[in-house]
């Protein structure tokens, strides 16, 4: 069985001199990145990585990360790389809930009590085994772990998902024709997995990457101009940030050919000004870090189905279910569940969460629960409506936080809003709103509750200067409950 890493020695072999990664004023070639990433896996060997070792990694977007994280799995260990954005509490969480006995850091977290040794990545050629260096040839499974993410944390504790070789190639095996010649802008963190789908088949097949070490909208459409970018992977919020500049239709384009999306909502209207004002083809991916099942939509081929998420991928089974973990019919509303070739093996060390996380059909085939409310159309195009956990059930009927806040930003002064269950003592649970904009709260609020049925009436509706969000553009509605309680 090929390690993934087998493919950067081949285009190592094959064109040494092809770039495989840029950033900023750094770059490597396809010759200069395999040795590098033999002289990593040599030294994490050295230091006692064996086949199953979680190397872990905590650092901004830098070739380094990506050289930890390609030799950690040439070296059979498990890159886990973490996120930047989790707080100190959650990092010594997931640092000790992945039993890494090392961590590659930037030197901004030297400080945080982690109970595990620290190399940092700034000296990472201080710790690299000498030129030349090679490791031990490895052997591996194709459901061996590939690496360990963390999910986002959204909903609750960042759950550590080991996502298995034979997820990874999936991945890379779909990738459209053509990607040995992709260049891909990479603007999105490389802890989440939306990044690391489209870096890993990027250089699986040989493109090139263009790393960015943050996110800025203006150096993105800088970057991409420069390197005449092809391919890019954004979640919503960035999009609205380029999107929103207003010197936005002044930049030359026209190189991309495949923009992809996914992530958190992505709205119909933001993806109608992207097929309108920026060229090449616009699809968005719905799935989860765990795996299940994956929509596509091709947002050009399908200009009327910009409010779904589109159809399930080949060999992607999804299903909806009801209360009663029955399965529904099409067209009714419930947990979207889905199973594919692309599945984790479960969480780490959580077999009770993931055996609550799994839902078996009538044969016994395991599919995993999403933890989002869906319908599917007629035409077998998949509607997102909301996340399971963010559902208020008010007097007795289900309230669907989407539905208000999608008819909260109609209103002229609203420019970004969110809402939450609160306790109610009519109504057992009520919804209630924040805001961000110019409007009046109570003549909001007012005007709101006109336009709802009797139990989708707002409670409260609260101005703030800014929507929760994680790095990755997810609305942290916990945060909200939080500071709604304080
Ligand atoms: P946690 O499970 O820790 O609470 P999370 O579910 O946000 O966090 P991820 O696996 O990163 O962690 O995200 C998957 C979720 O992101 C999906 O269940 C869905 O709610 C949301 N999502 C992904 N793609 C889309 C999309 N295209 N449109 C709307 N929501 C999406
Ligand atoms: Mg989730």
């Amino acid at each position: 069985f090929a390690n993934m890493t087998d493919l950067v020695r081949a285009h190592a072999s094959e064109r040494p001199d092809k770039p495989a990664i840029f950033c900023g004023e750094d770059s490597l070639s396809y010759a200069e990145l395999d040795r590098a990433v033999d002289r990593v896996a040599a030294a994490l060997q050295r230091d006692g990585g064996r086949v199953g070792t979680v190397v872990a990694i905590l650092g901004a977007n830098s070739i380094a990360h990506v050289l930890v994280f390609l030799g950690a799995l040439r070296a059979g260990c498990v890159p886990a790389p973490l996120a930047t954005s989790a707080t100190a509490d959650q990092l010594a969480g997931m640092v000790c809930d992945s039993a890494a006995p090392i961590i590659f850091i930037d030197p901004d977290y030297e400080a945080l009590a982690l109970p595990t040794r620290k190399v940092r990545l700034d000296r990472l050629a201080c710790w690299l085994a000498p030129e030349g260096a090679l490791p031990q040839p490895v052997s591996v499974t194709a459901q061996h772990p590939f690496n360990l993410i963390y999910s986002s944390g959204t909903t609750g504790t960042p759950k550590g998902v080991v996502q298995p070789h034979a997820m990874r190639w999936f991945h890379i095996a779909r990738a459209p024709a053509g990607f040995d010649r992709a260049v891909t802008l990479v603007a999105t963190p490389l802890y989440s997995n939306t990044t690391l789908v489209s870096i890993l088949p990027t250089l699986g097949w040989g493109g090139t990457v263009v790393l960015m070490r943050r996110f800025d909208p203006r150096a993105f459409l800088i970057e991409a101009e420069r390197h005449r970018a092809t391919v890019t992977m954004l979640v919503p919020v960035q999009y609205q940030r380029i999107m929103a500049l207003p010197d936005f239709d002044s930049f030359d384009l026209s190189s991309f050919q495949l923009k992809t999306c996914s992530s958190a909502p992505f709205s119909a209207a933001l993806k109608a000004d992207i097929l309108a004002r920026w060229p090449g083809l616009l699809v968005e991916y719905y799935g989860m870090t765990e795996g299940g099942g994956t929509t596509i939509l091709v947002c050009n081929a399908h200009p009327g189905k910009l409010a779904t998420v589109g159809t399930p991928l080949p060999g992607h089974d999804i299903r909806i279910i009801g209360e009663d973990d029955r399965e529904l019919p099409c067209g009714g509303i419930g947990e979207v569940v889905g199973r594919s070739p692309a599945m984790m093996s479960g969480y780490h060390g959580r077999d009770e969460v993931t055996d609550e996380a799994s839902w078996s059909d009538a044969h016994g085939s395991r599919y995993i629960r999403h933890g989002d409310i869906g319908r599917f159309d007629a035409d077998g195009f998949l509607t997102l409506i909301d996340r399971k956990k963010d559902l208020i059930i008010s007097g007795g009927f289900n309230v669907y936080p989407s539905d208000l806040e999608a008819a909260l930003l109609l209103h002229p002064g609203v420019e970004d809003c969110a809402v939450i269950g609160v306790p109610s003592e009519q109504w057992g649970e009520a919804p209630a709103g924040f805001f961000v904009g110019r409007a009046d709260p109570s003549e909001l609020l007012a005007w709101l509750n006109a336009r709802m049925g009797k139990t989708q009436r707002l409670a409260d509706l609260r101005l703030i200067d800014e929507i929760p969000r994680n790095a990755i553009g997810k609305i942290l509605k916990r945060e909200l409950r939080a500071r709604y309680i304080a």
